[in-house]
């Protein structure tokens, strides 16, 4: 009998220790900032993953947007016990064993913990009038400076 780590971590335990970390100061909408929000459910696979909508903005978001883990098939509790693994220095083929993930998803699982967990910066929203200093084009390629 093999003994995985991963089933007896607690995925739950794992979205409660994210909510922790991330909103300390309470839950904040991550398009807007703003803290007024309802609780909206539950994200569709996933039921400790809660999802919220803005009460500004009414947009809907959950425990995990913005984040590295957004968007990935790997469970949550797989991502922090491969950063537990990490810290105790393991290589990614001893990572990939221990958590029976192949060796390309714990490429790109520790590569991106590598970056950090914290949020992605939103993406810089440009309006009105918008000048650069200077603009070259050759052959096709545009090179801004
Ligand atoms: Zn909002």
């Amino acid at each position: 009998m093999i003994l995985r780590i991963n089933d007896v971590v607690d995925d739950r335990l794992c979205y409660e220790k994210v909510r922790e970390l991330r909103w300390s100061e309470g839950v904040k909408c991550p398009h807007r900032g703003s803290h007024k929000h309802n609780r909206h459910g539950h994200h569709n696979t996933t039921e400790h993953r809660y999802r919220y909508q803005c009460k500004d903005c009414s947009r809907c978001f959950d425990d995990l947007t913005n984040t590295i883990f957004q968007g990935h098939h790997q469970p949550l509790k797989v991502w922090i016990i491969c950063l537990y693994l990490m810290r105790l220095n393991l290589s990614n083929a001893q990572i990939s064993k221990e958590l029976g993930v192949s060796e390309n998803d714990t490429h790109v699982m520790t590569s991106l913990l590598r970056e950090g967990v914290c949020e992605k910066s939103p993406q810089e929203i440009v309006e009105g009038e918008v000048e650069f200093d200077e603009l070259y084009l050759i052959a096709g390629h545009f090179i801004y400076s």
